[in-house]
């Protein structure tokens, strides 16, 4: 019997006919100046699928040079194009008809992004809606970016105008690429930027089909770059370009400290969306069952793979054995497979690096006395990078495990006392992402949501987004606002005209 083929088993189970189509004729490309081109040094390399590491296409590697074309592109099309002259109801128009592709295209992006990072197919049509929903959110702000007219002199009229900063360079991670990449070019095309983005490498498939239909909308040329690369090489040539006003970045707080670094030659515009170690905290009188749906979500959901993961969930001590007891039942409860699998809801984390690194977590969390009652293990599977749900208990907050962003599905359950003890422990890191509170109780519920030091807080629910709400951290998490009226002052400057009558 003849072998089958490489990518029918990269990609199996992937139903729609364009899934395989756009894979099919590697390499990929770079999406520069509206064409899709190869790398300047001709290199490429494999995006494989996490759950059966095969590879799924070869990819154009940008390096500096590639970098730098894309950053005159997007320099040219700000001066210069059709983009500067465009008036705001268009770019509405345009932004409606993108999010109009994306639910069009639907199947095949929830296809390909689970494919990019291991997600499945149910997590990556999550991303898809949410996708859709980002566009359609910030195709209604272009027409309402006002200036003001401020109080003169008799023989003066001063005003202000509120204006795009330029060339932003957006770089994102792999962990919802989808959703990531929508968010911020979203963002950056409302208010009349432009972009050279510089998707994740382990995720960047979907990135460059939603250039292909943001071209396909009518994107003018040069306003979007896409160009999968390093990070160490093509994101930081990019962090570092000269002429690049603003980077806007998720990821690491390591990799976003370097950013950081690097803006300051240039005095550039920085947003930084980094990462977390969230308090989950739920007090003895919360409703139970929901409590646990949510904590169980809130660290499982996408492998764990989450910014804002409630990663240390402190459970007061008098419902401590009964909240471990069903942590562990939802957790083993969970089917790990691959992403088109009937059944699963967990897929493998996103490469052999991660796969390392949460396994290196698990057993530091086993060297220094915690107990992992559930999981505890890479996952049966011969091949692919699965982590078993994990839950560990016996965790002090001064553990590797309760003080480091693991990035996968291990939930550190941690007791505590009272009210007090537990604002004090969940505090007590140099994170401030988000928090979560499960309580009956209307008063202490805001009484803690305003102690915790949190960009976001949950009260009675976890992981909920709305793109009319603030999204961004406290201390080590990030600087600045994604989403809602605070995006766009992010992604706007302000001008002060002086006019003598
Ligand atoms: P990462 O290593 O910081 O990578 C993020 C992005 O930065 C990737 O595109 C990466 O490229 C690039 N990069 C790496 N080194 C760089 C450098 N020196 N200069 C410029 N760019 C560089 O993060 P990750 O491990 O992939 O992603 C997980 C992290 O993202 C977690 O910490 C998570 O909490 C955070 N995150 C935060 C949010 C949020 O909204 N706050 C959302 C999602 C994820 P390559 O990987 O391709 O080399
Ligand atoms: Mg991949």
């Amino acid at each position: 019997m003849a072998a089958a083929p490489r990518l029918e088993v990269a990609a199996k189970g992937a139903k729609n006919p364009g899934t395989l189509e756009f894979l099919r004729g590697s390499p990929k490309k770079l999406l520069i100046n509206g064409k899709w081109v190869a790398a300047k040094s001709g290199k490429t390399f494999e995006s494989l699928n996490p759950a059966n590491e095969e590879v799924l296409a070869e990819v154009a590697l940008a390096g500096p040079e590639d970098i730098d074309e894309a950053v005159k592109a997007a320099r040219k099309a700000f001066e210069e194009g059709p983009w500067s002259r465009m008036a705001p109801h268009q770019r509405t128009k345009l932004l409606l008809k993108v999010a109009e592709l994306i639910e069009k295209n639907g199947e095949q992006l929830a296809e390909l992004s689970a494919l990019d990072n291991g997600a499945p197919l149910i997590g990556a049509q999550a991303q898809v809606a949410s996708a859709s929903e980002l566009f359609t959110y910030f195709a209604g702000w272009p027409t309402k970016i006002y200036g003001e007219t401020n109080p003169s002199a008799p023989d003066m009229f001063n005003y202000t105008l509120r204006e795009p900063i330029g060339v932003c360079g957006q770089i994102i991670p792999w962990n919802g690429p989808l959703m990531s990449a929508s968010n911020k070019l979203s963002h950056a095309l409302s208010t009349g930027n432009t972009v050279v983005l510089k998707p994740a490498e382990q995720a960047c498939l979907v990135v460059l089909r939603l250039g292909e239909l943001l071209m396909e909308a009518g994107v003018p040329e040069g306003v979007v770059n896409i160009v999968p690369g390093f990070g160490p090489v093509a994101g930081a040539a990019l962090s570092n370009h000269p002429d690049v006003d603003k980077i806007a970045f998720t990821g690491s707080t390591t990799t976003g400290k370097k950013i950081l670094e690097a803006s300051v030659a240039t005095l550039k515009h920085v947003s930084l969306e980094l990462g977390g170690k969230s308090p989950h905290v739920i007090f003895a009188d919360a409703d139970l069952e929901p409590a646990l749906n949510y904590a169980a979500i809130g660290i499982f959901g996408n492998t764990g793979q989450a910014c804002i993961a409630g990663s240390r969930i402190f459970v007061q001590e008098s419902i401590h054995d009964k909240f471990v007891e069903g942590m562990v039942q939802r957790a083993k409860a969970h089917k790990l497979g691959s992403q088109f699998e009937p059944g699963v809801t967990m897929g493998p984390v996103v490469s052999k690096v991660q796969h390392e690194r949460v396994l290196g977590y698990i057993e530091a969390g086993k060297s220094e006395g915690a107990k992992a009652v559930a999981g505890g293990a890479a996952g049966p599977q011969p091949k692919g990078y699965f982590v078993q749900p994990t839950v560990f208990t016996a965790v002090r907050n001064d553990m590797k495990i309760a003080r480091e962003e693991i990035f996968g599905p291990v939930a550190a359950v941690i007791p505590f006392k009272d009210e007090n003890d537990a604002v004090l422990q969940g505090n007590d890191t140099t994170y401030g992402l988000a928090a979560g509170i499960w309580t009956r109780d209307i008063s202490r519920a805001h009484r803690v949501a305003r102690r915790l030091k949190a960009g976001t807080v949950w009260i009675n629910c976890y992981m909920v987004l709305d793109f009319a709400m603030p999204f961004g951290g406290y201390k080590q998490s990030g600087q600045g606002r994604e989403f809602s009226n605070h995006a766009i002052e992010m992604y706007t400057q302000m001008k002060s005209v002086f006019v003598r009558l």
